[in-house]
């Protein structure tokens, strides 16, 4: 299938799930998304209906070189990210670095160890259903947080990282369940 250069192909935003920004690149154009979409993918090789992105076509499509695209869009490379890395279900970001990319709302498969936009203060963890990102800028301790959290990652890795987030959260279970201290003394409440 010949696949022509949009006019005005912008850059897919980091980390960026390759549907949001095909569906983008339609509205900006405005394209029928369906129809984008068919021409950047194709039937799986399994035969089943699910289609894939070829990514030979994404790049005809935009002027784009495949590894620059695959440098933000972790679909597209090659060898596939461990995904158990990623939160396991997409998300709006920071809305401020948002703003930058036109053609409608930026959903994204952010990794387990990215809670704040250090460049703006805010908040991109696990979103609260409904709520918008919080403005971070009267709460140092947070964005300093996630500055150390970084250096834990290039130390030992996201796996034992995420480990400890978990049993951090573990322990502060324990502390917040005020209402049943447990009898134990050893108990980690008492601690
Ligand atoms: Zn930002």
């Amino acid at each position: 299938m010949l696949v022509r250069r949009l006019p005005a192909p912008v850059p897919p935003a980091q980390h960026e799930v390759t549907a949001c920004y095909i569906s983008r690149l339609a509205t900006l154009h405005g394209l029928d998304v369906n129809d984008l979409w068919v021409q950047v993918t194709r039937r799986e090789k399994s035969g089943g209906m699910r289609r894939v992105i070829v990514p030979e076509r994404l790049a005809a499509l935009t002027g784009r070189t495949i590894h620059a695209l695959a440098g933000a869009l972790p679909e597209l490379r090659d060898p596939q990210p461990n995904w158990a890395m990623f939160r396991h279900q997409p998300q709006t970001g920071c809305h401020r670095c948002d703003s930058k990319h036109p053609g409608g709302k930026v959903t994204r498969l952010l990794p387990h160890h990215r809670y704040v936009c250090l460049r703006h203060r805010t908040w991109i963890g696990p979103p609260d259903v409904n709520q918008p990102a919080a403005d971070l800028s009267d709460i140092p301790a947070i964005v300093h947080s996630q500055r150390r959290h970084l250096r834990i990652l290039s130390r030992h890795g996201w796996a034992p990282t995420y480990d400890a987030v978990l049993t951090a959260f573990s322990f502060c279970g324990h502390i917040w369940d005020i209402a049943n201290p447990p009898e134990d003394r050893q108990h980690v409440w008492h601690t």
